[in-house]
């Protein structure tokens, strides 16, 4: 592997130019490949030789895309998926059978949730919910038939924290399998491989596409592990489109300097009202007041481009003040160049009961505002002018 900084591997790492010298890459919209002789094409199918065989299985395009992502994240290879979606639900089909058991943390992204509670229990594979306040009495949580551990922090849309290196330790010593779920904070700000995670899942339409244009995913990790990944996305079929992958993997080029700027506006924007009268609570990892503050500035890079605001006034006063934004947009996405802003109690986590809501910090009055790459003095006036229109 080489040792180059960030920025350089994203934008340098780069499939072989064709015959026509291009400079940046093209996209293979093909579904097959050609091969010299039958004798080629045996060797390639038996994995004698390495090269192309059909988009199902891989292509330059997703190649591209999974060779950048690794060398940032610091994992040894991966599969590029359609959705994250399709990254979470590959990464524990392949990895689990019938008879396991998973243990993951209460605050996942709901789709997830839906997966360990709805799905998975059909095929016999079950899980627990551990609370990440209580993350020192997990090994009570373990079952002799216990073989994931599935996490994501920052968590959405809480902003819980979870030890990265702790968690590593915990897997090893459970002998578990650590799959984390790093798409709110990027390899940019965290690399969880570095903790001992084994398999690192991404939803790729988050802040690597950036502009929420296209859906993808990746599932990256130790190459024992993406080898069986490998045998069930190639005979299931959540392949990347070559289009969506290239759109990705031109995206990690400009990554870094999104990343920069996503975190410094929502710096500014949590700072700015950290003591508006008008909120309960400003939560962002990277102010003093956030409970795991230190445990943030340890293992991320920046704040990551995620606030909480806790309006005061409930859910009657949120949906106020979310219709009286006039630049910010009301939409199902975050990690976008434009400002997003969520009402979680009354969309995605509705199907939640209160309680179970109020478990995961998802109080009535809770915005989630996913802070884009406009100048923040706009997205602190739109905030504010809204606060004042929605008393
Ligand atoms: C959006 C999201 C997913 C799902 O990704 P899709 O690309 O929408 O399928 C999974 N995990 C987290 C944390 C997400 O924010």
């Amino acid at each position: 592997m080489s040792n180059k900084n960030f920025e350089t591997e994203a934008i340098r790492i780069a499939s072989s130019k064709s015959n026509q010298r291009e400079h940046s890459a093209p996209i293979y919209l093909t579904s097959s490949f050609t091969f010299d002789s039958a004798e080629e094409a045996r060797q390639m199918f038996a994995d004698e030789i390495p090269g192309n065989i059909y988009s199902r299985y891989a292509n330059p395009n997703s190649t591209d895309l999974i060779e950048k992502v690794c060398a940032v994240e610091g994992t040894e290879d991966g599969i590029a998926t359609a959705s994250g979606m399709a990254a979470m639900f590959g990464a524990i089909a392949s990895l689990l059978q019938q008879g396991d058991h998973i243990l993951a943390a209460r605050s996942l992204f709901g789709s997830t949730h839906q997966l360990l509670t709805r799905l998975f229990p059909k095929w016999g594979i079950t899980s627990t919910y551990g609370d990440i306040s209580d993350i020192e009495n997990w090994d009570k949580l373990v079952q002799p038939n216990t073989k994931m551990l599935f996490i994501e922090t920052p968590s959405n849309p809480g902003l819980e924290i979870i030890d990265l290196e702790w968690i590593g330790k915990f897997a090893k010593a459970h002998n578990l399998i650590l799959v984390v779920d790093n798409c709110f904070a990027t390899p940019y700000l965290q690399q969880p491989a570095k903790w001992g995670a084994d398999i690192v899942a991404h939803s790729a339409t988050k802040y690597i596409d950036g502009q929420g244009r296209v859906l993808g995913g990746l599932i990256l990790g130790k190459k024992e592990f993406i080898q069986d990944v490998q045998f069930f996305t190639r005979h299931t079929g959540p392949s990347i489109s070559p289009f969506n992958a290239w759109i990705l993997s031109r995206s990690m080029e400009t990554l870094a300097v999104r990343m920069e700027r996503h975190c410094a506006n929502a710096l500014k924007t949590a700072e700015y009202f950290q003591d508006s009268p008008d909120l309960e609570f400003v939560k962002y990892p990277f102010l003093k007041s956030h409970p795991q503050y230190d445990l943030a500035k340890k293992q991320m890079k920046h704040g990551g481009g995620i606030i909480t605001l806790t309006l005061k006034g409930g859910i009657e006063r949120a949906k106020r003040f979310i219709d009286e934004l006039q630049m910010i947009t009301v939409t199902a996405n975050l990690g976008d160049s434009r400002s997003i802003i969520t009402h979680p109690a009354s969309t995605t986590h509705s199907k939640l009961s209160e309680e179970e809501r109020e478990r995961v910090g998802i109080l009535p009055g809770l915005i989630r505002l996913s802070t884009g790459l406009e100048h923040h003095d706009d997205i602190i006036a739109d905030v504010e002018r809204a606060l004042e229109k929605s008393r």
